[in-house]
């Protein structure tokens, strides 16, 4: 035998793992919110039929396939000495997207992307029409430029990258994945107005995505403006500026006159030095996508940011459940482009879908390998979709209405050519809501209608409407096996008629009793099976076989119920006519007198006007 100090580590192992083995191991599990009884007894490592036992002697019936909410399952294992701990679900979506940092020494200089926020009628849209003007007259003027979501402007030989989209709704639905769009947020508040509440709105969004603000004071050509004002009121939010010894540049502009544009334009060039902005240009593309429609003639165009690596023609790239080839790249000037690198907005063809604003797009080594990916969402996207369906629908507090029968409700899908669209058709279509029926837009978007789209209004048995656009073949397919109604139109008001008429026929219809004849009681006949029958004479009109009746006597009501038979002598008849006789027997009434009378009617369904 080796003397003990002689052994190798791989040898002492195990003896001290032997030690420690007698010791009381608590197990850790973790479970999902809920767990039927055969995984969790997977995951316990015990058989099923002791958990299902155990739950016998409780006075619990069950089996293998029993779901368990998490806390029943935690009091199970507990008394195996296993603790649970809640599984935190996989967004499988962001995992795809989840990519190491690149090397420091591949990073180069980028030039920034600028987001102008601010309250309504501050200048924002001004503002951003100035700045472009500026960098139009620095190119050759007149040439051809198009709204690709973002631009760029030069200045001193340095590049600037604006969105497009002013107001913080676009800001924050490029943060729809967590990666930021923006690098610098120019804010911007009127000289003649101050401090507002989208200001402040703006400032919070700002602050929340760690994005560097820049203050441009606009319209300080109107007499009333008052820069110091806006400095002072800043200063509440922890905005001091830098001539007050604060950190913030605050920069005074006129969007009008165009003064102090250039300074402003210099600050964000100065201000995204100080943030060394970098990217690695050599690498495949990622970035966000800005805004996306479906072009008749060019299908699906993307107007996109490259964030990271460079975008040429004839890459393979997805954006959320779309993918494709790089067919061909525009920039904001109208220029076709072979490439773009970090910073740069490009509209780009070749998608198979129109993909969502604020969706991320990657470039893809292979064809294969980029309809992967776009698949894997299109999967996990499905799984999102229903479950925020069913989670609207218990929320919403219309349901519990539903479910009594006072209140239906239509689901509705809306696919068309353009967003414009799409929001036309929505906000026509919710009007049309009435007290009984509750029309509801579950989804919206741009593009053919999809596989998707179907397997949404399959699960939530909502009708899909095409605007200008058409179900692709597998949607077809799919939407005739499931027997999803697909409508098509391309004029919006047809739309909305056919939709008012099917609601129509959703309402509870509406009767009117129509009195069809009446009829005396001359003779009472006793029959032992049915008991009385009345012999009556129809003195107008007609008594059908499933009428409803009235029975008068002496002028005051003493019945109203079914007729339970009408005979013409022993024959069962469907009616019978003014001036014959007939023989009436009536659904639990029995005591008829000669002289009674009878008033036949029917309820028929009226139109609803
Ligand atoms: P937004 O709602 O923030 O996009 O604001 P707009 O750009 O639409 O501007 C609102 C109004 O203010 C418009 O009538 C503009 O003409 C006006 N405006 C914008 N900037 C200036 C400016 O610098 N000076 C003056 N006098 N008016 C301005």
């Amino acid at each position: 035998m080796m003397p003990r100090s002689k052994r190798v580590g791989r040898f002492i192992k195990p003896e001290v793992k032997k030690v420690e083995e007698p010791e009381e191991q608590i197990k850790v599990i973790s479970i999902p919110e809920k767990v039927s009884i055969k995984e969790l007894a997977e995951k316990m490592k015990m058989q099923p039929s002791v958990i299902i036992k155990k739950l016998f002697m409780a006075g619990q019936i069950s089996t293998v396939n029993t779901e368990l909410t998490y806390e029943e399952a935690e009091n199970i294992a507990i008394e195996y000495d296993i603790i649970c701990e809640k599984e935190v679900p996989v967004d499988i979506i962001e995992e795809l997207l989840k990519e190491d940092e690149d090397a420091p020494e591949t990073l180069q200089k980028r030039p920034p992307v600028v987001c102008v926020m601010g309250h309504v009628d501050h200048g924002k849209t001004s503002l951003l029409d100035a700045i472009r003007k500026t960098s139009v007259t620095d190119r050759e003027a007149g040439g051809i430029t198009q709204r690709i979501g973002a631009y760029t402007v030069s200045i001193n030989d340095q590049k600037i990258t604006f969105l497009d989209t002013p107001g913080h709704e676009a800001f924050t639905a490029m943060r729809m994945r967590g990666a930021n769009s923006t690098d610098i947020a120019v804010l911007v508040v009127a000289a003649d107005d101050g401090v507002m509440p989208q200001t402040i709105e703006a400032i919070n969004h700002a602050k929340a995505a760690e994005v560097e603000m820049i203050v441009a004071v606009n319209k300080i050509d109107k007499p009333n403006a008052n820069i110091d004002r806006v400095k002072q009121e800043m200063t509440e939010y922890g905005l001091i500026s830098t001539d007050w010894g604060g950190t913030t540049e605050f920069v005074p502009v006129s969007a009008k006159t165009g003064e102090g544009i250039d300074t402003l334009l210099e600050t964000i060039i100065l201000t995204s030095d100080i943030l060394e902005l970098k990217a690695n240009p050599n690498r495949e593309a990622r970035g966000l996508v800005l805004e996306a429609r479906l072009d008749k003639g060019r299908g699906p165009v993307a107007n996109v940011l490259v964030q990271k690596g460079t975008l040429h023609v004839g890459d393979f790239i997805s954006a959320g459940a779309s993918s494709g080839k790089v067919r061909a790249m525009v920039d904001d000037k109208g220029n076709k482009l072979k490439e773009a690198k970090p910073s740069q907005p490009v509209e780009i063809l070749g998608l198979s879908d129109v993909p969502n604003a604020g969706e991320v797009f990657l470039g893809h080594e292979t064809d294969k390998e980029a309809k992967q990916y776009a698949n894997t969402y299109l999967q996990q996207h499905k799984k999102d979709l229903i479950e925020e369906t069913k989670a609207k629908m218990s929320l919403d507090d219309l349901y519990s209405k539903i479910e009594e029968g006072r209140l239906q409700e239509l689901n509705i899908i809306i696919k068309a050519d353009v967003q414009g669209s799409v929001e036309a058709l929505k906000s026509s279509l919710l009007k049309l809501s009435n007290d009984e029926v509750v029309v509801k837009i579950i989804h919206g978007g741009v593009g053919a209608i999809n596989e998707s789209d179907v397997t949404l209004a399959a699960a939530s048995n909502a009708i899909i409407i095409g605007f200008d656009v058409r179900p692709d073949a597998m949607a077809k397919s799919m939407a005739d096996h499931e027997g999803v109604e697909i409508k098509l139109y391309k004029v919006i008001y047809q739309a909305i008629e056919e939709i008012e008429y099917a609601m129509k026929g959703m309402l509870a219809p509406v009767y009117e009793e129509r009195v069809t004849g009446h009829a005396e009681v001359r003779q009472i006949f006793k029959a032992s099976k049915v008991g009385n029958i009345a012999g009556a004479f129809v003195k107008d009109g007609i008594i059908k076989k499933d009428c409803k009746v009235r029975i008068t006597r002496d002028g005051e009501q003493i019945f109203e119920g079914d007729l339970a038979s009408l005979k013409r002598f022993k024959d069962d008849v469907k009616e019978v006519k003014e001036g014959y006789e007939c023989g009436l027997v009536f659904d639990g009434f029995d005591s008829i007198n000669e002289g009674d009378m009878v008033e036949a009617y029917e309820m028929v369904e009226v139109p609803r006007t």
